[in-house]
């Protein structure tokens, strides 16, 4: 007499008389508590991962909390802590605004957007900072250069195309990039200037900024899906801008002068010129406010949308060396990497990195510029290496310095 089949859960493996439910399949069974906890797993996945790739309406939107955002960046981005809690911060209520449930007696307060400008010097994380808390909410993210806008009519791109950049890194999904964040680069260089010498576009630049302020307030703006002005019949997309997030950055050369400008005229008659030298000698951009922006030649219509503003310090010696073996995925782990997937272990001599460090300060050259030394440094390296016997490479300080000196980087010093 044939066996009779015993019928059981695939999952958890219990037997039918054990579960109220036995679903079948084609080769096996579920119960009704494997799917109960398969539903739970599948939503849990969705809200950990905030959108999910097509921006899917019914998922929620994970805040994380301003100290949680810090520690985030903290595993990127080297020092900057007054710039990381202020955007910690910033960011935090802007999202919260975004997922706030419209409570029964609505007292009618509306929170308004928190958009930011970052004030510092080119190469010192700007980009680096709105990078990373896009990557952390997960939400479609564009970088755009404000020089390449020109006011309606001149030659260059609409303001508009910006949100062409944020539909093209989320394969247009409306929904999603409406709970973007636009990092516009560069937004000192379109500030209002008497002594601004080019005739050939939009002088002032105050047009642009003009353009710009509909947009960070929140608006509807038809966006040409292929951006630019080229593509006449293109359909436009609509795309509310209420709830994209706009960080500005900008090196707001010069802002130190009128800084030290203002501190000077608002000491006059109390007695605090000695802290005043300790202040210019320090950092002055941490003392950057909205009037310094303004004199700047930002228009107050426009610094009024962006009622944040925080700043960077320049990198010095220290922080060059952390930023080269700290974070995540900082250089001496990259390189460490690429070696190791030819199987060589790569060691570096501490006198290597000070090395590198005294050469980015010495060319000017600024966290950016580490990168390219370290290239120069293990090109021959990683030329010579990949296919021979070699398993393992020592970096050390003299090799360093040799391939340095040989290369034309060396040429590049700047008097
Ligand atoms: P900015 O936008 O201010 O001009 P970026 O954010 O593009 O500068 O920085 C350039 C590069 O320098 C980054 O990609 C990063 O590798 C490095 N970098 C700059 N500042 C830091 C920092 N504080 N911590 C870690 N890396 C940094």
């Amino acid at each position: 007499m044939a066996k009779k089949e015993i019928l059981h859960c695939s999952f958890c493996g219990r037997p039918r008389e054990e579960v109220k439910i036995l679903i079948a399949g084609q080769e096996s069974h579920i119960c009704e508590g494997c799917v109960e906890h398969a539903q739970e797993i599948v939503q849990q996945e969705l809200e950990l991962g905030g959108l999910d790739k097509k921006g899917n309406p019914n998922k929620k939107l994970v805040v994380k909390k301003p100290k949680e955002i810090k520690a985030f960046l903290d595993q990127y981005i080297i020092g900057q802590d007054d710039a990381k809690k202020i955007l910690a911060v910033a960011v935090y209520n802007h999202f919260k605004r975004i997922v706030q449930k419209p409570k029964a007696n609505d007292d009618e307060v509306e929170i308004e957007k928190s958009n930011i400008i970052m004030v510092g010097e080119t190469g010192t994380g700007k980009t680096l900072l709105a990078k990373t808390i896009a990557k952390m909410l997960n939400v479609p993210f564009a970088i755009v250069d404000a020089t390449v806008f020109t006011e309606a009519g001149y030659v260059g791109e609409d303001v508009e195309s910006m949100l062409t950049r944020l539909l093209q890194n989320c394969d247009y999904d409306v929904a999603a990039a409406e709970q973007g964040i636009v990092f516009i680069d560069e937004i000192d260089k379109i500030a209002r200037r008497q002594d601004n010498p080019s005739i050939t576009r939009d002088v002032s630049g105050e047009g642009v900024q003009q353009g710009l302020l509909k947009m960070l307030e929140g608006t509807e703006v038809l966006v040409p899906p292929q951006g630019g002005r080229k593509h006449p019949d293109q359909k436009m997309i609509k795309v509310n801008t209420a709830n994209i997030l706009f960080i500005c950055g900008g090196a707001f050369d010069g802002v130190n002068q009128i800084i030290a400008r203002r501190i000077n005229t608002n000491a006059i008659g109390f007695n605090v010129n000695k802290e005043l030298q300790n202040y210019q000698r320090q950092n002055l951009l941490q003392f950057v406010n909205a009037q310094d922006i303004k004199t700047f030649g930002i228009i107050p219509e426009l610094l009024g949308r962006l009622p944040i503003i925080t700043y960077l310090n320049p990198l010095d010696a220290e922080t060059l060396r952390s930023i080269l073996t700290e974070p995540k995925n900082c250089l001496v782990k990259q390189y460490t990497k690429l070696f190791d997937l030819e199987d060589i272990k790569l060691e570096i001599e501490p006198a290597v990195l000070d090395f590198m460090v005294e050469k980015a300060l010495e060319y000017k050259l600024g966290a950016r510029g580490l990168r390219s030394i370290f290239e120069t440094i293990l090109t021959e390296a990683m030329f010579e290496m990949p296919g021979g016997k070699e398993t393992s490479f020592l970096l050390t300080a003299e090799y360093a310095k040799n391939m340095f000196e040989k290369s034309k980087m060396s040429m590049l010093k700047v008097a």
